[in-house]
C-alpha cells in the first residue's frame, strides 16, 4: 500500500482565515498542506477598503499575494477540494476530489460560509421535508426512495456516489459538471442518472417533495432532493467528525483559542459565524495557526 504524505497542520480553506494560518504555522517550522480553490474564496470578487494599511485593493490581490508569503514560509498548496476526513488513531486522514489523501497531525477547517441556496420555487417550504443541504446527515431517510442532486462540482458528485449506497434511483441535475477527471469518470461509471445542461426550475410537492421540474418542463418523481452547490460543506464534514456546532446548525463551534471540541481540530474564519469580515478571518487565522502548529509539535505518536 503507497504510504500517505504525513503533515502537521491540513488546512482546510485557502481563503483569508486560511491563508493567515498557514502563514503562522509555517512560521513556527512545522509542515503544512493547505486545500481548496482561490477562486472560491468569497474574497475573490471583493473589492476591499476597510482593512487596516489597505485601502482599495482588489480580494483577488490580496489572496494571490498571501499565498506567495505562505509559500514563502514553506506552506505547500494543492486546489482541490476536501470530500472526506477520517480520524485515524491519533491521525487524520484526508481525501481529496482526485481521490488522493493526505494525513496530518492537526486540521484547520477555514472552509468559508456555509451551504448556498437554489433559489427556486418549493426549495424554502420543502426544506427538512425532503429539501435537504446535507447527503451524510440525510441519506439514511432515504433508504429504497428515488433522489435527486443538484450541483455540478465535488460535493454533488460525492453525495451522488454516496446515495447510490441507499437510494433505488439516483439523478444528479447540474447545468455544467466542474470537478476533476478521475471524479467525472467514477460518476459516469456508476448509475447515477446524469442530467447535464439543465437548471431546476422547481421543487413540488403537496406535504413532501415529490418532484424536481427542470427548466425544460421535465418532471422528475422523486421523494428527496439533495442541494450540493460548490464543495463540500462545512455541516457535512463537521458532522462527520462529531465537530459542535451552534445551535442553529450554521457554524463551527470554537473557544478563544479556536479550538473545536474535538482535540487536534480548529477553525477559522467565516465558518465559525459573522461577522463576515476579512479583519476577523486573519485574526482567527493567525490564532488557529499557532494553535495547531504548538499542538503538532507536542503530539507525540505511538511507534
Ligand atoms: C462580494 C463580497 C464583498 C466583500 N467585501 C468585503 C470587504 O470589503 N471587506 C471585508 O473585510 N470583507 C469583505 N467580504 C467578506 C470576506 O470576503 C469574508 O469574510 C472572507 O473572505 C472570509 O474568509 P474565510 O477564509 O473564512 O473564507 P473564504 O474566503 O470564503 O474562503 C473559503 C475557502 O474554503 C475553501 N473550501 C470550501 N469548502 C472546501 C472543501 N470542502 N475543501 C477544501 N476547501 C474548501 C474555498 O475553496 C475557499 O478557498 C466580502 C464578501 C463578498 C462575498
Amino acid at each position: 500500500m503507497q504510504k500517505k504524505t504525513l503533515y502537521d497542520v491540513v488546512i482546510l480553506g485557502s481563503g483569508p482565515a486560511g491563508l493567515q494560518a498557514a502563514i503562522h504555522a509555517s512560521r513556527k517550522k512545522v509542515s503544512v498542506l493547505v486545500l481548496g480553490r482561490q477562486s472560491k474564496s468569497s474574497l475573490f470578487y471583493a473589492h476591499v477598503e476597510n482593512f487596516c494599511s489597505l485601502f482599495k485593493v482588489s480580494g483577488e490581490e490580496i489572496l494571490r499575494t498571501g499565498r506567495q508569503q505562505a509559500q514563502e514560509f514553506g506552506a505547500k498548496f494543492l486546489e482541490e477540494d476536501v470530500l472526506q476526513i477520517t480520524p485515524t488513531s491519533q491521525l487524520f486522514e484526508i481525501k481529496v476530489e482526485s481521490g488522493n489523501a493526505v494525513q496530518s497531525k492537526t486540521l484547520i477547517l477555514a472552509t468559508g460560509t456555509a451551504r448556498n441556496k437554489l433559489g427556486v420555487a418549493g426549495e424554502k417550504a420543502f426544506l427538512g421535508k425532503g429539501v435537504s443541504y446535507c447527503v451524510e446527515c440525510d441519506a439514511n431517510f432515504y433508504k429504497g426512495e428515488d433522489v435527486a442532486i443538484i450541483g455540478g462540482e465535488s460535493a454533488a458528485a460525492d453525495g451522488a456516489l454516496t446515495l447510490t449506497h441507499s437510494a433505488k434511483t439516483v439523478h444528479l441535475i447540474s447545468e455544467k459538471l466542474q470537478m476533476v477527471d478521475t471524479l467525472k469518470e467514477e460518476l459516469q461509471k456508476s448509475n447515477v442518472t446524469i442530467h447535464e445542461g439543465f437548471k431546476v426550475r422547481e421543487i413540488g410537492g403537496d406535504n413532501q417533495v415529490q418532484e424536481i421540474v427542470l427548466d425544460n418542463g421535465t418532471r422528475i418523481p422523486v421523494s428527496g432532493a439533495f442541494i450540493e452547490l460548490g464543495a463540500k460543506g462545512v455541516m457535512e464534514l463537521a458532522f462527520s467528525l462529531n465537530i459542535a456546532l451552534d445551535d442553529e446548525m450554521k457554524f463551527i463551534q470554537t473557544n478563544k483559542k479556536f479550538e473545536t471540541n474535538v482535540p487536534g481540530i480548529f477553525a477559522a474564519g467565516d465558518v465559525c459565524g459573522p461577522p463576515w469580515q476579512m479583519a476577523k478571518a486573519v485574526g482567527e487565522g493567525c490564532v488557529a495557526g499557532i494553535g495547531a502548529a504548538n499542538y503538532a509539535k507536542k503530539l507525540k505518536l505511538a511507534e
